[in-house]
């Protein structure tokens, strides 16, 4: 599919993530272009092999996929004085600003009216967190992706496909908490 004809701009957390939302999203007769936008990851070597992923599954679904500079200093600079909050506290809340702002840009770029993100499938994330950050960024569609079973469907699809799947959100403050779960 050309992105000329898209509708909806997903971004992109990890290919896991976005499996079941792409599913989701054809299922409803979307047409879907995808996002990877994540200078939240570190460090970059895990950025690539979940990017690398991406693309395998855009492949796959035959849809276009954009890919944003990975910045992850001014993702930090973005983040600064939050960095020691627990996971689902402000930190994250400024993260999720992040990649939205981003993909709400994006998407005016590309002139593609709505967007939303495959952040909302993780059980480990508190899908009105985002949707509150989300209230500024006109064209945000409010599509919860872990309802319905969602993150289950997205286990199947990431073994189905032979996906990586990471351990840790992505930040370098989440790798110490997340393996601590
Ligand atoms: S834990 Fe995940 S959502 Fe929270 S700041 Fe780190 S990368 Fe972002």
């Amino acid at each position: 599919m050309d992105y000329e004809n898209a509708g909806y701009l997903l971004h992109v957390c990890c290919a896991p993530c976005a499996s079941a939302s792409i599913e989701r999203l054809l299922e409803r007769g979307e047409q879907v272009a995808l996002f990877y936008s994540n200078s939240n990851i570190f460090p970059y070597e895990e950025y690539v092999r979940r990017m690398e992923e991406v693309k395998r599954l855009s492949q796959i679904y035959s849809l276009p996929l954009f890919i944003d500079e990975y910045d992850h200093d001014a993702w930090l600079t973005h983040i600064k004085g939050f960095e020691t909050e627990p996971e689902k506290g402000r930190r994250c809340s400024l993260c999720f600003s992040y990649s939205l702002r981003q993909t709400q840009q994006k998407a005016q770029e590309l002139g593609i009216p709505r967007f939303s993100t495959t952040l909302t499938i993780s059980p480990h994330k508190r899908s009105p967190q985002i949707f509150s950050e989300a209230d500024p960024f006109p064209g945000f569609v409010t599509d919860d992706f872990k309802k319905k079973g969602g993150f289950a469907r997205s286990i199947e699809l990431s073994e189905t496909y032979e996906l990586y799947r990471q351990s840790y959100c992505g930040c370098e403050f989440s790798i110490r908490t997340d393996k601590e779960q």
